[in-house]
């Protein structure tokens, strides 16, 4: 018989647990609640919570609200948005993850030391990233964001940088940007990198390898914006071809090809537990399987 089975390592990090927990605190106390942006990057949560009372907004009609409450998500966001929220005596909620609020503050700090030194600060990082702006507006808008090493030739190698990451960025990724600064940084110029890679992604790639290659068949689930969603598929896709990304249960139409015994659910840190029930659910009821 075939055997569903639900990664226990995968679902929500700590700190999309604190920010869907306090959401669901406040729209229990008043039954309505703004996120600027989407809360977490998992449509079908998104809509869960609109349900429940919260309404999504981005900066334009964050910046016409008055004395209303607004959540800010584990993303983190830069200065200006709480200057915005001062001005229009907007309440913060602020989830702001304490890995990122952290990572915020070192920026701003090596900032604050190095403006009139010449350095650059540079973030390896997605361009427009709600975590990335947040992190450039530690710099007065000055870091320079790059994603790949063909982005390199927007640094200037005489002059000192600092580099640091997105926390949702993939090691790998990570250091082979750093090798390539170093190979072309100048002799005597300052080059120091910080490896502000979160652990909550990268601590779950060994695990997540060894359930996509212990199973015949994965399904991984994840919302298509989710940048750890997309690494840690990566791995899954390289220790089981047969790992198949989905956003949604209801697109999984057709039964399981003849041989698969062994069935495996996963997800990113951005995928409730709660969705990847519903997909076991659907293996179920489209192999003919029983519920439990
Ligand atoms: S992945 Fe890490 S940095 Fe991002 S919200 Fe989760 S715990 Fe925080």
């Amino acid at each position: 018989m075939i055997q569903v089975e639900i990664d226990k390592g995968s679902g929500f990090c700590f700190g999309v647990v604190n920010t869907i927990r306090i959401a669901e605190r406040e729209l229990g106390n008043t039954g309505t609640l703004y996120s600027l942006g989407d809360i977490v990057h998992n449509s079908l949560e998104v809509e869960r919570l609109k349900k429940a009372g919260l309404q999504t907004i981005n900066h334009d009609e964050f910046s016409t609200l008055k004395d209303k409450r607004v959540l800010l998500r584990a993303h983190g966001e830069p200065p200006s948005t709480y200057r915005t929220a001062a001005e229009n005596r907007v309440t913060i909620i602020d989830t702001t993850c304490p890995v990122v609020l952290r990572l915020q503050q070192k920026i701003h700090k090596c900032y604050r030391e190095t403006r009139d030194k010449n350095m650059q600060l540079v973030i390896y990082g997605k361009e427009g990233h709600a975590e990335v702006n947040g992190l450039v507006g530690q710099t007065d808008g000055t870091a320079i964001v790059i994603e790949k090493t063909e982005d390199l030739g927007r640094l200037d190698f005489t002059r000192g940088i600092m580099l640091f990451s997105q926390t949702t960025k993939s090691l790998d990724g990570f250091r082979e940007i750093e090798e390539a600064i170093r190979q072309r940084t100048a002799p005597g110029v300052t080059f120091q990198s910080f490896d502000t890679i979160c652990r909550q992604v990268v601590n779950r790639l060994p695990g997540i390898k060894a359930f996509a290659s212990s199973h015949d068949w994965v399904y991984f689930v994840a919302g298509k914006k989710s940048s750890n969603g997309k690494i840690l598929f990566e791995e899954c896709r390289k220790a089981n071809p047969n790992a198949v990304f989905i956003s949604a249960a209801d697109e999984i139409v057709t039964p399981l090809p003849p041989g698969v015994q062994r069935v495996g659910v996963c997800g990113a840190t951005s995928t409730p537990k709660w969705q990847m029930e519903e997909v076991a659910i659907r293996i179920k009821t489209l192999n003919n399987l029983p519920p439990a």
